[in-house]
């Protein structure tokens, strides 16, 4: 499969207007912005986002983070034909930050499958010693899978202050949080509107915007994150009910009390074929977007005159764009392409 690309960088007229009007301070030139590349969608024809999507300028040396073939076995998680998910959800990161944060990731995601392989009474307890590790002080002793991934999340939250102390206690508090609430409630929802709002967390969105702000070197005073609050809710809404459309495919086999998933959700809701409950999915996620972008203008419109607020609101695009992109084609979802 060839990669079809607009063009070899974004054209100065295409870049968003942050990085145009970015002063270029020693931090901005660390921050690799110019060499973004952007992703023609129409190379995948399942991709409905109606957001831009880019690629980050180190996606080739991402093979050669982790050098074994073990390791990167573990990595396959966030791979992908035109990019490795972080590469293409975050492509304007800090190179440094955004390669320590997809190790994060793609340890919480293999744990996430080996909690899917754990009953439910026994993933709580699990999901709160690993919680524990993330605690600068605790290191845990048995040597198990469980406790070989609670041993490098300990390790990870050290690196994470090491490299920015400053930044690094709120993305730890939304790994926290994730582990804390992300099982609280699975099974039995009212209609969809309550089951895409637990989704929300549950999809680890809180966790991929603490990273995003954290990979572009801006963080959102309280007030910020409250002025952004609903804005957040609804690309976190999007985000979810995404991840459902695509992985579906493979979630569709899976025990009705494992499935996070919206089809089944709007299925009974009501009561669809599963083929029309996948197009019910479809016009939701692009009504969430347009609210995304409504409530984009609106913060920028709020803030005007501030580039890290242009900055994040365009960013928040740019993730779930390429959350769309990555999940329309990447071998996880998609076995056909994995097999082409
Ligand atoms: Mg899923």
């Amino acid at each position: 499969m060839s990669v079809k690309v607009l063009s070899p960088s974004l054209a100065h007229s295409e870049r968003p207007s942050w990085l145009t009007s970015l002063p270029r301070t020693s931090s901005s030139r660390s921050v690799n912005t110019a060499s973004a590349t952007k992703i023609d969608i129409s190379s995948s024809p399942s991709c409905i986002t109606t957001f831009p999507v880019c690629r980050h300028a180190a996606r080739k040396t991402w093979l050669e983070i982790v050098p074994s073939a073990k390791d990167r076995e573990l990595r396959s998680h966030s791979a992908g034909p035109y990019g490795n998910f972080f590469a293409i959800t975050w492509p304007y990161g800090k190179m440094d930050r955004v390669k320590l944060a997809t190790e994060i990731i793609e340890t919480l995601w293999v744990y996430d499958d080996l909690a899917e392989d754990i009953p439910h009474s026994k993933a709580a307890e699990v999901h709160a010693k690993i919680r524990d590790s993330l605690e600068a002080d605790k290191v845990s002793e048995q040597p198990s899978r469980k406790t070989v991934i609670m041993g490098l999340f300990h390790e990870f939250s050290e690196r994470l202050v090491r490299m920015d102390k400053e930044g690094a206690s709120r993305v730890i508090d939304s790994l926290k949080s994730y582990l804390q609430d992300y099982d609280s409630k699975k099974g039995a929802f009212l209609d969809i509107n309550e089951y895409t709002e637990f989704r929300v967390v549950n999809v680890g969105f809180w966790i991929m915007e603490s990273f995003m702000q954290w990979a572009l070197d801006i963080c959102l005073t309280p007030a910020e994150q409250e002025v952004c609050h609903k804005f957040c809710l609804s690309a976190g809404r999007a985000m979810g009910l995404t991840n459902d459309l695509y992985s579906w495919n493979v979630e569709r086999n899976d025990p009705a009390n494992r499935q996070w998933n919206a089809v089944p959700v709007i299925k009974k809701q009501y009561d669809l074929t599963e083929e029309d409950a996948v197009v019910y999915l479809k016009g939701l996620i692009v009504q969430h977007e347009q609210k995304t972008r409504q409530l984009g203008l609106e913060v920028r419109r709020q803030c005007a005159g501030s580039r890290k607020m242009a900055k994040y609101v365009d960013a928040m695009g740019m993730m779930l764009g390429g959350n769309c992109f990555w999940s329309s084609n990447c071998p996880r979802y998609n076995n056909e392409i994995e097999n082409e």
